[in-house]
């Protein structure tokens, strides 16, 4: 007999058979009530003395919860049972036995602690609205490919190993590269100049990329994942930021659409933003900030508190979503391209959810000349840049594009405030297994 999702069963047949794992045994003396849960949903089984099998009771005596099992049996309507019907076991095979105890419960009953949970993450994605949270990030990923399919852009795959960091500073993860140094990477950044520099014009990778990052944070972790798009011909970061906007609308349209029953398990209801998101200035923010009493001095980054003065007077016009834009040049990385009428400006923005950077981009610099300026103004060692460098040597058009968290904005639609939650297996500086 072919296996039957337990979501589909009570569709007409009267005979199915259910495979999964054995999720709850309720035992009422001469009724036992079993659970059996797969990737769709959950069924009840029902045993009964004096109605079921002999060798099928002792056969649900020795069976530990969470062990995998198959089933088959009658189908039966029962206004009492969830979802309405249950099954009437006329089979009942251990396919996988389950150890006792269990290192946590995947019925959500008992809490487990946070370091327990995600020891055992296998058995915390039993719980259905944590899994819920991967079908949802599988919903986020296909919208922005979908979006940027559409729009030209090419799904490409750059090297994960490097000889340079991108980001500056100190954090980059060295490796042993045979007798040679090199570095996972921290963006895909200069690869996906290069591709500008190659003529490939729009392109895209959703990516990983490693930060070894020194404070603890609910928004760092040393492993992210990233949206990240360069595009040629650009006139300026507007045209960026145009392509930024329709990506952020339709990942969280397409979540809606694909993957509303798992909002709705997590009791989440999630508005379409509507385009265009809102523009503010660097100078715009920190007037803000300050109007509420949190001063950041130009040319600082916009703290966290601060930040958060920032996203509530957003949030009271309306705004989850923001840019900020324009943002003094010396706050940003070597890349971005000074404001030609006012150098001290750098032609970028972020994207902000609430309080959480969500992404950074802009248009990057395509003469050579002022990029070994900027790269010299900074400090920067150049020995392991050359491949970069040499790419602008021989045409590069105007580009710009941006790199947008996945993880965080996951956790931002989310309401999530810790970013572990959307990541199957984190890494952070405290945990490197499983
Ligand atoms: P932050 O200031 O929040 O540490 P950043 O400005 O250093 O971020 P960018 O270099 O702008 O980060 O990277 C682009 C995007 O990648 C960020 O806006 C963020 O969404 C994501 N990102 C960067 N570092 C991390 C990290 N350690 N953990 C999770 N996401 C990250
Ligand atoms: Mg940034």
């Amino acid at each position: 007999m072919d296996r039957t999702y337990t979501s589909d069963v009570g569709g007409g047949s009267d005979k199915v058979k259910v495979q999964g794992w054995l999720r709850e045994k309720r035992d009422l003396g001469s009724i036992k009530f079993l659970v059996v849960s797969d990737r769709k949903g959950e069924i009840q089984i029902t045993v009964k003395d004096d109605e079921t099998d002999k060798s099928i009771l002792d056969v649900v005596d020795s069976t530990p919860r969470e062990s995998v099992v198959s089933v088959e049996g009658l189908v039966v309507e029962n206004s009492q049972a969830p979802g309405g019907v249950e099954i009437h076991p006329d089979a009942f095979e251990v396919i996988s036995k389950s150890k006792k105890p269990l290192p946590l419960d995947p019925r959500g009953k008992q809490d487990a602690n946070i370091d327990t949970r995600f020891d055992n993450r296998f058995m915390d994605l039993r719980k259905k609205d944590r899994m819920a949270i991967f079908d949802i990030r599988d919903a986020a990923c296909r919208g922005a490919r979908n979006c940027l399919e559409k729009r030209g852009f090419m799904e490409i795959h750059t090297p994960k190993i490097t000889v340079s960091g991108t980001e500056g500073g100190a954090e980059v993860f060295p490796i042993i590269y045979y007798e040679r140094e090199a570095f996972l990477v921290q963006s895909a950044q200069l690869y996906k100049q290069l591709m500008q520099a190659g003529g490939a014009e729009r392109v895209y990778e959703i990516t990983p990329q490693w930060r070894a990052e020194k404070s603890r944070t609910p928004r760092h972790l040393t492993e992210s994942w990233s949206v990240d798009m360069e595009m040629s011909f650009i006139d300026d970061q507007e045209d960026v930021m145009k392509v930024h906007e329709e990506v952020v609308r339709d990942m969280v349209e397409f979540v809606v659409k694909t993957a509303g029953d798992k909002l709705d398990k997590l009791g989440i209801d999630i508005e379409v933003p509507e385009l265009p998101l809102k523009r503010i200035t660097y100078d715009e923010a920190l007037e803000i900030a300050e109007e509420e009493g949190e001063k950041v001095e130009w040319g600082e980054d916009i703290g966290i508190k601060a930040m958060r003065k920032v996203s509530e007077r957003m949030e009271n016009q309306g705004h989850d979503f923001y840019f900020i834009k324009r943002w003094p040049s010396n706050t940003k990385s070597f890349y971005y391209r000074p404001d030609p009428g006012d150098k001290k400006y750098s032609q970028t923005f972020d994207l902000n959810y609430r309080s959480w950077e969500l992404s950074s981009g802009g248009q990057r610099i395509h003469d050579l000349d002022l990029l070994e300026k900027r790269i010299k103004d900074q400090g920067m060692d150049t020995s392991n840049m050359q491949f970069y460098l040499d790419a602008f040597r021989y045409g590069m058009p105007p580009h710009g594009g941006f790199g947008m968290g996945l993880d965080r904005f996951v956790a931002s639609i989310l309401g999530i405030e810790n970013i572990k939650e959307v990541v199957l297996f984190p890494r952070t500086p405290d945990r490197l297994e499983p």
